[in-house]
């Protein structure tokens, strides 16, 4: 059963289209794993590195800002003036706490010429108190650190810089510009730097700008921080800046909600999955629908053609031949060719059964019927009797009128005999050239008699010239009769001889006449002998 259904076309349209539909999911599932996850992944990426652009854009115009601001007081000449110190009135003028902290400034270095500390303006860190002094000392020595710093690049170079600085609590950006007169004349007489701190308030104040949150760290700089990462619904993605101190650097960064990429993705999940259900959908109805048009006909077709040979196929049949498509013209040439192979097989089975010239059964069909009819006495334990019949010198009647007038002859003595044969309801064969056997079920050798002097009489009234005959003027023929009675056990070459031997006795007799074959008692009295009516 199983074995059948693998061979069978709706196996092989489901396994073609199982291939296809599981193909087509494959490439579904590559192209949204290679193609469209990491487009959606890429675009957000690109969101992301932007946003932290930005911020790093407002970084370097809050650097651009404090140096904007230092310069602006390096380029005064009151500043000019202090610095080499005749503006004694500088201090309290310019400074004072509330300045300090309405400009978010940390510390106000001013260095002379030779780059030595020439005035230090701080709020400490920890405390938030308002300091002045010449030296990092006692409530100036927080400022230690910055100053060391500051005055290192002051070495280095004498241009205007921007840069970062790593903090105890937070990292600080510093500004430093010479001090010049406010026309841009005479030599520099020293240096202003100012330092800002990116506290929790500076960060606050970048988020209120760029819109974006913000977070500022120092970093060691041995520590590569990967520049993009995520965790669940949010993207985090950050920079490195370096600081003036090798060592640290600072990390800035923003983060992002996910929604817009969670969302997408949502939307290409649900239409893969639709995609995917449209195409088992699809498959299905395919599937259905060769079902429907052509396996159901092709089943039809085909136990069509296994009842071929049965009897009831016009009832299958007449429903697919009414169709229009390719199986109704395929089931009709079926039909037709079954058709025409059953009369073949009629005409072939009637060629090998009857003799051509006569149309009588041959020597094959009785053989056959003698067979059935032996074991159907045997069975019921009826009577049979069985005759040969010879035309009397039909070899002088062949030579006198020839093979064609033979031939005629042979024909017309057959038809007389089936007829006798037809009404009494037995078989007559052609057996021979001019022989004839008869097969007579549950007729007794009584009857048989009788019968065979029928035909006998019935040759005779044809009445064909026989000129040529020792015997008569007419053809006549001579019958010998065999028969088995209910009791015996015999086989259809020994039935067959007894007629034979009885043949045999009547020609020996002289012809055109009946001879009985009875069992012997004695082999004088085997026979019994009648002449003809
Ligand atoms: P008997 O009385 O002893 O039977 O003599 P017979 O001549 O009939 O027997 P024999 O066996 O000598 O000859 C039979 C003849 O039948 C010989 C053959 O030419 C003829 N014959 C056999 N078959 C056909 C046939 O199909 N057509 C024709 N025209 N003649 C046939
Ligand atoms: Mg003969
Ligand atoms: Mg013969």
């Amino acid at each position: 059963m199983l074995r059948h259904f693998s061979r069978s076309l709706r196996f092989q349209f489901l396994i073609a289209l199982s291939g296809v539909l599981l193909l087509a999911l494959c490439s579904l599932g590559a192209m949204s794993k290679w193609i469209i996850f990491p487009a959606l992944h890429k675009e957000e990426r690109g969101i992301i590195s932007q946003e932290l652009k930005r911020v790093e854009r407002s970084l370097a115009l809050a650097q651009q800002e404090l140096l904007a601001q230092a310069r602006d007081w390096a380029n005064w000449d009151d500043t000019y003036e202090f610095v080499q110190g005749n503006y004694s009135r500088y201090r309290e003028v310019n400074f004072s706490p509330e300045m300090m902290q309405e400009m978010r400034y940390q510390l106000i270095a001013f260095f002379d010429a030779s780059g030595d500390i020439y005035f230090l303006s701080g709020l400490a860190p920890d405390t938030g108190e308002y300091t002045t002094c010449t030296r990092t000392l006692g409530n100036c020595a927080w400022m230690s650190p910055y100053i060391d710093s500051i005055q290192l690049s002051l070495e280095d170079s004498s241009d205007q810089q921007r840069y970062l600085f790593p903090g105890a609590s937070s990292p600080a950006m510093v500004a430093v510009t010479p001090i010049v007169r406010t026309d841009g004349s005479g030599p520099s007489v020293g240096w202003l730097a100012k330092v800002r701190l990116m506290n929790e308030e500076w960060i606050a104040q970048m988020e209120a700008v760029t819109g974006l949150p913000i977070t500022i760290e120092q970093l060691p700089s041995s520590q590569i921080e990967p520049m993009t990462t995520i965790e669940g619904d949010t993207i985090y993605a950050q920079h490195l800046l370096p600081t003036n101190v090798p060592a640290i650097n600072i990390s800035i960064g923003t983060q992002l909600n996910r929604t817009h990429y969670l969302a997408s993705l949502d939307t290409i999940r649900y239409v893969l999955i639709w995609t995917a259900c449209l195409m088992l959908f699809v498959i299905g109805f395919v599937l259905w629908l060769m079902e429907r048009i052509i396996l159901r006909p092709l089943k039809a077709l085909s136990v069509f053609a296994r009842q071929a040979s049965g009897e009831d196929t016009r009832l299958d049949s007449a429903l697919l031949c009414q169709r229009s498509d390719e199986i109704g013209i395929l089931a009709r040439s079926f039909e037709q060719q079954l058709t025409r192979q059953r009369e073949l097989n009629a005409e072939l089975l009637n060629l090998s059964t009857h003799d051509a010239l006569t149309g009588l059964p041959n020597r094959r069909l009785f053989d056959q019927e003698l067979q059935a009819a032996i074991h159907e006495t045997e069975a019921r334990s009826q009577p049979l009797a069985v005759m040969m019949l010879d035309i009397d010198h039909f070899k002088l009647f062949n030579d006198h009128y020839g093979h064609q007038k033979g031939d005629e002859c042979l024909q017309q003595v057959a038809l007389a005999l089936q007829n006798v044969a037809a009404s009494h309801n037995f078989l007559i064969a052609r057996t021979g050239g001019e022989e004839f056997s008869a097969l007579l079920p549950n007729i007794s050798a009584n009857t048989a008699k009788q019968i065979g002097y029928q035909l006998h009489r019935t040759v005779d009234q044809l009445k064909l010239p026989h000129k040529a005959s020792p015997v008569a003027p007419h053809v006549t023929i001579s019958v010998g009769i065999g028969s088995l009675d209910d009791s015996s056990d015999i086989s259809p070459t020994a039935l067959m001889s007894t007629a034979d031997q009885a043949l045999y006795r009547a020609k020996a007799a002289g012809r055109h006449q009946v001879m009985v074959f009875t069992p012997p008692t004695s082999s004088a009295s085997a026979y019994t002998h009648d002449t003809p009516l």
